[in-house]
């Protein structure tokens, strides 16, 4: 059932609205709660949102409790092709928990507060930008790893990133239901603008096994990942030396060597390799550049140091 959870009157006539749809199913009591698109050029999210409900009527005499299912929280992003709120340039995962007396923004997010607050997993879902391509990973805050890192493994992803508490944004949706006790994991997957459909599959089958764990579905076998996990190592950042093309010599979620040639900075008008970008270590690249263009200092990379 579709049910709108914030609603607020535009200056032209038009309705900022928040829905989500609403599932429940047998006498259960236990919610799971899928959330996407706070930045509204992330899409990789909304395929999950629809793939997870054909799956869920696939399975409906197999699951109980209460699904609800939020593919936009800022739709007048996702309408404009734009990250953040457009009007208020605003980066809307930077204003939680929000405030029920503020502007209009702080308004809908302290409504979305109120409507996850309380539930038993909240998966918020990211895709990066349009610069970088990430691995399906999850992304943790240290102080709240004893509880989140069990709960990451569930959900079938290649990589568990464990955040140093001093990288923390206080301002982030996960962060603020974090701390009003509704464990909340931050997927991070693919790619902005674009859609993955295989890292999406994989997310799924992590939200059903969730499901399961949480006594919510009748067990079934699910193939699910054993996720490498960042504590086990330190990540190194690949930062760009020079302005230039990027062009990366390896494949993505690859095992690179220490001293392996990642990729080349070249220059086009010159027809010159302006610097060969290596490895500093031997481990996972888990993220990649997507987008060509690099000035000094742009991010290329990242690697989580590792053997194996
Ligand atoms: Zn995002």
């Amino acid at each position: 059932m579709k049910q709108c959870i914030a609603q607020i009157p535009l200056p032209a006539d038009e309705v900022y609205e928040i829905q989500k749809n609403h599932l429940v199913s047998g006498n259960g009591s236990k919610r799971i709660c899928i959330v996407s698109g706070t930045h509204g050029d992330e899409l990789e999210g909304q395929y999950v949102c629809f793939r997870l409900q054909e799956l869920l009527r696939q399975y409906q005499d197999k699951w109980q409790g209460t699904v609800d299912i939020y593919p936009c929280l800022n739709p007048l992003g996702m309408d404009s092709i734009t990250r953040g709120v457009p009007m208020f340039d605003l980066d809307m995962n930077r204003i939680f928990p929000g405030d029920p007396k503020g502007s209009m923004v702080e308004y809908i997010a302290s409504c979305i507060m109120d409507d996850l607050t309380g539930a038993d997993l909240v998966i918020d879902i990211h895709a990066s930008n349009i610069y970088l391509r990430e691995i399906p990973q999850i992304r943790i805050n240290e102080l709240q790893q004893d509880v989140l890192v069990p709960m990451g493994k569930w959900l079938n992803m290649d990589y568990i990133w464990v955040h140093s508490a001093s990288t923390v944004l206080e301002s982030t949706l996960a962060y603020s239901l974090n701390e009003r006790h509704t464990p909340t994991l931050v997927v991070e997957m693919g790619v902005g603008m674009r859609i993955t459909k295989a890292y999406g599959d994989q997310l799924c089958q992590g939200i059903l096994n969730a499901m399961v764990q949480l006594g919510m579905m009748e067990s079934m076998s699910l193939p699910v990942k054993k996720p490498i996990i960042s504590t086990d190592g330190q990540v190194h950042f690949l930062n760009a030396v020079c302005a230039g093309l990027f062009l990366p010599n390896v494949r993505h979620d690859h095992r690179v060597l220490k001293g392996e040639v990642i990729g080349r900075i070249v220059h086009p008008l010159e027809g010159q390799v302006r610097h060969e970008v290596v490895s500093p270590c031997s481990g996972l690249l888990f993220t990649l550049r997507e987008y060509p263009i690099v000035s000094e200092g742009s991010l290329m990379g990242r690697i989580l140091e590792c053997e194996g």
